[in-house]
């Protein structure tokens, strides 16, 4: 729950964008993060390395997929993470190119402004943007005919192969479900098609698990549902409970391509945030969280598709684990409704349910709970929604 300044309690179907996902003010985040500043607040990695930054290290490299030899870098946002994966990937292979998929979003700094997909509010007014950032077609099933995945990488791996060509690709970065772009889960193959691509071409295949990764999708990493692995894995947001973390892991020889002193930067993998991961780690590990995710997805899912059964207006039910949307469009078609996307998301905040909308035409409802909600709450935010779906007919 939270609670405003006027005392109204809110269901909290957002999690700050998916980041309180062992919840807000967890007791063992609440209890490593209370130790840590006792002990120190920040010496800077470079200068005086600290056993927590290698700890969460260590921790990301056993857990993300594949047990080849890893490397771990910590920076503080998403998007450094990514922009740090790009230099990686740039350093590993000797090339420039960076490729990326419609509706993607990577974040605000200017590398992953051009990386990002949607104008506004993220791009207009603020280029020029960096170079060297080519645009794919995703496997988006809803929108595409129900294209296989086999067929939506084939289609991606022209337009790479015509418009920027193997050779100067450095790396591949995707979301393996998007998050801002719409909760889009491409087709079944498609990423697993677009790693053999890169494998075969000498291509880094980065995954952006910003907002997938730690538990979120009912498995903790999100690539793990398609038996991808990829070379680099980028994580933030539910890394660390609230604290600003994010992380670079892959394989040893492509993270170990910057020279040394290439990357780093004063306050990442700061001491307080790597206390908080640890704890986030061990809430997932101890409570059980990737089943719990699992679980919300098997509460959620068959109520949102009854609601899609009854009303015309719900084209799309979509998501895995505790990320989940609906995309709602003019009944019938698959038009966008923006207008009723914004209306049910502030009709579900005045009732007292804080859900997000997203999409590059904002006619996504998300819903990413805490993975720590009872289900009384999950279910009374559920119910919620029904009223206001009944009410806006
Ligand atoms: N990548 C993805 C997939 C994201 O969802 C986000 C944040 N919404 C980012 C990158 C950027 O993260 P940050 O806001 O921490 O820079």
């Amino acid at each position: 729950m939270v609670v405003d300044v006027d005392g109204n309690s809110l269901i909290d179907f957002g999690s700050g964008i998916a980041v309180t996902t062992v919840g807000n003010s967890n007791p063992r985040v609440v209890a490593a993060v209370a130790e840590q500043v006792a002990a120190f607040t920040h010496t800077c990695f470079m200068v005086t390395p600290y056993d927590g930054y290698l700890r969460v290290a260590e921790r990301l490299n056993a857990i993300t997929p594949g047990d080849h030899e890893k490397r771990t870098v910590l920076f503080n946002s998403g998007a450094e993470a990514v922009e740090n994966a790009v230099k990686i990937a740039r350093a590993h292979t000797g090339r420039q190119a960076v490729v990326v998929f419609d509706h993607a979003y990577h974040g605000r700094t200017n590398l992953t402004m051009a990386m990002t997909a949607k104008n506004m509010p993220y791009k207009h007014g603020f280029g020029p943007f960096a170079g060297e950032v080519y645009r794919a077609p995703l496997s988006y099933p809803f929108r595409d005919g129900g294209l296989d995945g086999a067929a939506a990488a084939a289609r991606a791996i022209d337009t790479i192969d015509k418009q920027v060509g193997a050779t100067n690709t450095a790396a591949v970065v995707i979301e393996p479900i998007q998050g801002e772009g719409g909760f889009v889960v491409p087709a079944p193959g498609f990423l697993a098609a677009m790693a053999a691509w890169c494998r075969d071409h000498g291509v880094v295949f980065v995954a952006d698990e910003v907002q997938t990764g730690v538990a979120r999708t009912g498995a903790l990493f999100a690539c793990e549902h398609e038996e991808v692995m990829p070379d680099l894995i980028v994580t933030a947001k539910g890394l660390a409970g609230g604290m600003p973390l994010s992380a670079v892991t892959g394989r040893a020889e492509v993270m170990d391509a910057p020279h040394t002193g290439g990357l780093g930067g004063t306050y990442g993998g700061n001491p307080v945030a790597c206390a908080a991961a640890l704890a986030v780690l061990d809430a997932v590990e101890e409570d059980g969280l990737v089943e719990r995710a699992r679980a919300i997805e098997a509460t959620m899912v068959p109520r949102l598709r009854a609601l899609q059964q009854g009303d015309a207006r719900v084209g799309d039910v979509r998501g895995r684990g505790a990320m989940i949307a609906v995309e709602l469009v003019r009944p019938g078609t698959t038009e966008p409704d923006a207008a009723l996307t914004a209306q049910v998301a502030a009709a579900a905040h005045a009732e007292g349910l804080i859900v997000l909308t997203c999409g590059t035409w904002g006619n996504v409802l998300r819903f990413l709970p805490p993975l720590s909600i009872p289900d009384h709450l999950l279910d009374e935010g559920l119910d919620i929604l029904e009223r206001i779906f009944r009410a806006t007919r």
